[in-house]
């Protein structure tokens, strides 16, 4: 086996879920995964793609009326990449994994942000990168200070970003976007903004790959999976400047040729014709991000109102019971789970990761029963 792979494990959202599924009738709050349908038009379309017989090889890089309806989508995020600066990918999960397959040499310094979506990490340390945490202010946005101090100290290559951050529903501000965009100037260091979350902001949206000046020092990376409530179709995009886009594609085609056609031609669709499905969706969600922080508040947790994805992450440090100690009573005396803070990174230990993609009755029930647990303290 290789060292590197044995010395990581699964992630500890999967792992926590694989127990909350063997709990009977437990409510879980665990999963990363809207609970809408695929917008109507991009399952026809899908539909459509398949009868036409869409269903070979596309180019590496993806079917160029996809890559242009991604370049103009972008446009009006203020982001600027041409069609031939954009790839299709197997979701985010698989531009992650090729950028830094293509990117790191054994021994580089990659800064990633603790709590953090567990899969940077996961990555840089099979590669053999050296994984070095950056923390973030008590509401989870940006310390430039931090990092700033950190990529000078380490002689940083790489650095991570996450807004709309998963676990915590933070996003990055104009200040620190602005900030930000000074430190990446000075310091000879490449950005891979993870913005997957993107189009779940409930304010404004800000992101490094705004800057166009610094092209080519970013690198973006987003997907469909929670835009478009399609986790299970996989089809994600990452855009780059030539210089990574070369040796990037080469990975992603010696790795999977190219992400699924028919679901190129839905996702074509769907930037097109639904987009205001999406807002709907993010309205709803905001509903329950309200619903829930305040149910939250007012049972006693210390919790910072999200701005962004899908998830809050109350502290639990009073409890003074560690976060896999806290989840596993909640789920063995009432039956809810919700991830322990310790998955996401050192620095998500005293927390616990709460998934508002369910029903407002369901939340409503969950919560009540987390009350009645704290109460019973
Ligand atoms: N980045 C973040 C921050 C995520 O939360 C996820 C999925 N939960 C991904 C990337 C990968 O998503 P996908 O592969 O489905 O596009």
């Amino acid at each position: 086996m290789n060292r590197n792979v044995e010395n990581i494990q699964i992630s500890g959202i999967r792992r926590f879920y694989n127990r909350v599924s063997k709990v009977d009738g437990a409510i879980s709050l665990t999963l990363g995964q809207p609970d809408f349908s695929v917008p109507k038009k991009i399952e026809e379309s899908m539909i459509d793609a398949i009868k036409q017989g869409k269903t070979v090889y596309t180019p590496n890089a993806g079917i160029l009326e996809l890559r242009q309806a991604i370049s103009e989508y972008l446009k009006t995020l203020h982001i600027n990449y041409s069609d031939e600066e954009v790839c299709i990918t197997i979701g985010g999960s698989e531009a992650l994994f090729s950028i830094f397959t293509a990117l790191i040499n054994p021994g580089d310094k990659v800064l990633i942000p603790s709590p953090a979506y567990p899969a940077y990490e996961s990555i840089v340390k099979i590669l053999g990168g050296e994984v070095v945490n950056y923390s973030l202010n008590d509401d989870f946005t940006l310390n430039c200070c931090e990092l700033d101090r950190l990529i000078k100290e380490h002689k940083i290559k790489f650095v991570v970003l996450s807004y709309p951050c998963n676990p915590t529903g933070a996003v990055l501000t104009k200040e620190d976007r602005d900030s930000l965009s000074k430190i990446v100037a000075d310091n000879d260091i490449t950005i891979i903004t993870d913005e997957i979350y993107a189009a779940l902001c409930y304010d404004e949206y800000y992101s490094i790959a705004q800057c166009d000046h610094l092209k080519e020092k970013i690198i973006y990376v987003s997907g469909f999976s929670k835009m478009f409530s399609m986790t299970g179709l996989r089809i994600g995009y990452f855009c780059a400047a030539e210089k990574y886009m070369k040796e990037i594609m080469k990975v992603h085609q010696y790795n999977v040729s190219c992400a699924t056609s028919i679901v190129q031609w839905g996702v074509v669709t769907g930037l097109k014709e639904c987009l205001a499905d999406v807002e709907e969706m993010k309205g709803e969600f905001r509903k329950r991000r309200d619903y829930v922080y305040e149910r939250l508040v007012s049972i006693g947790f210390e919790v910072v109102k999200p701005k962004g994805a899908f998830y809050i992450f109350p502290s639990i440090e009073k409890f003074n019971m560690s976060s896999e100690e806290f989840c596993l009573k909640v789920l063995n005396d009432k039956k809810v789970a919700c991830v322990p803070g310790d998955a996401f990174g050192v620095k998500g230990e005293g927390f616990i990761r709460i998934s508002y993609c369910y029903s407002i009755d369901e939340l409503d029930r969950a919560l009540s029963l987390i009350e009645e647990w704290v109460k019973g303290m």
